[in-house]
């Protein structure tokens, strides 16, 4: 069972695929991950992809693939495992596609947690964090006990840059002119499945456990 997990930036594709894995114990194979772990091990691969990244350019999709093939073929991907991260853009797809047809394998679900953007922003935009201790609030959804203050430390909270209405629909708009269209690929090949992210992440998870059977 090969999944793929496709949301928005905040629209809890994480929180789901942590799930996923949980349940149907399976990896949860991020790319991050894997240039980490193959930077930190000093693989031959994760010396390639280091170069790239210490002159500060992106992975080549080539590459990427490759590491991403060296760790699924590890045991304890043998039962399938989600991918989250990737692929991110068309040509990605296609190289993931040919990849996984050579090994008479495919993407069975790619999961499309759904998310309008004004929810996004409404979520992302509300984080507040402690700049002492890095706790985390939202102002509507986990208040501290004092407004504007951290309820562990008493330092005054911030909202990080990341989470600036403008941050948020600036990374919006790169994530549906990128990444959108991944969902027409994958709906084309007849994998594609949508779920109703702005539920509870009980429910969403519900209704992803129902696709997945
Ligand atoms: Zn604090």
């Amino acid at each position: 069972m090969i999944i793929v997990m496709l949301g928005a930036p905040g629209a809890g594709k994480g929180t789901q695929a942590a799930m996923i894995c949980d349940k149907y114990d399976i990896p949860h194979v991020s790319t991050g991950d894997i240039f980490r772990a193959n930077i930190k091990n000093g693989t031959e691969l994760g010396k390639k992809a280091k170069a790239f990244m210490d002159e500060g350019k992106l992975v080549p999709d080539e590459l990427t693939i490759e590491l991403l093939l060296d760790r699924v073929s590890q045991d304890d991907c043998a039962k399938g495992y989600v991918l989250d991260g990737f692929p991110r853009t068309i040509p990605q797809a296609e190289v993931l596609t040919n990849a996984l047809a050579k090994a008479g394998e495919k993407v069975d679900f790619a999961i499309n947690v759904d998310v309008p953007d004004e929810n996004i922003i409404k979520r992302m935009s509300g984080r507040r964090s402690c700049p002492k201790c890095g706790a985390s609030y939202h102002v509507e959804f986990v208040p501290p006990k004092k407004e504007g203050i951290c309820d562990v430390c008493g330092s005054e909270l911030i909202q990080r840059e990341d989470d600036k209405p403008e941050t948020v629909k600036n990374r919006l708009s790169v994530y549906h002119d990128q990444t959108q269209p991944l969902i027409e690929y994958y709906e084309k090949a007849g994998a594609l499945q949508a779920v109703d992210g702005t539920k509870d992440k009980d429910e969403v998870f519900a209704d992803i456990v129902s696709i997945l059977g």
